[in-house]
């Protein structure tokens, strides 16, 4: 008796977006290190050249900042693909993290990591523009 919940998904699915997810992982990996390599690279420009002009001081720091969000947005995806991949092997995947519900097969084929449906996504999604746009 297999107990383990699959949702929709039938093995040879799963198998395909496990596929997916893992060259995912391996691209964003790739791209954590070209962008990590970057930033030191940057830095130890900045630090070998003497920054006297403090415009050019503060242009550098944003660059940086830009580059540490980017590095953080990557992490945070890998983190995805990574419980993804583990809720392949322990079972759940393909259902909503929220409601439960089997997360659509074309949702998962565009987005392996896809953890919410798409009637969460959304509701989610609206509450952060609702967040953002008291501000104004
Ligand atoms: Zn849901």
């Amino acid at each position: 008796m297999n107990t383990m919940k699959l949702c929709c998904l039938n093995q040879s699915q799963l198998k395909g977006l496990k596929r997916e997810l893992q060259i995912l992982h391996e691209q964003l990996q790739a791209d954590l290190k070209a962008e990590q390599s970057d930033q030191q690279e940057e830095l130890s420009q900045i630090s070998c050249s003497e920054v006297h002009d403090r415009c050019e001081a503060a242009a550098a720091t944003e660059l940086n900042q830009t580059s540490i969000s980017h590095i953080k947005q990557l992490e945070e995806e890998i983190r995805e693909c990574q419980s993804a991949l583990q809720r392949i092997e322990n079972g759940g995947y393909g259902c909503c993290e929220k409601c439960g519900e089997e997360i659509e097969l074309n949702r998962l084929m565009a987005n392996p990591a896809a953890v919410l449906c798409v009637g969460c996504q959304s509701r989610d999604e609206l509450h952060r523009v609702r967040d953002s746009g008291a501000a104004f």
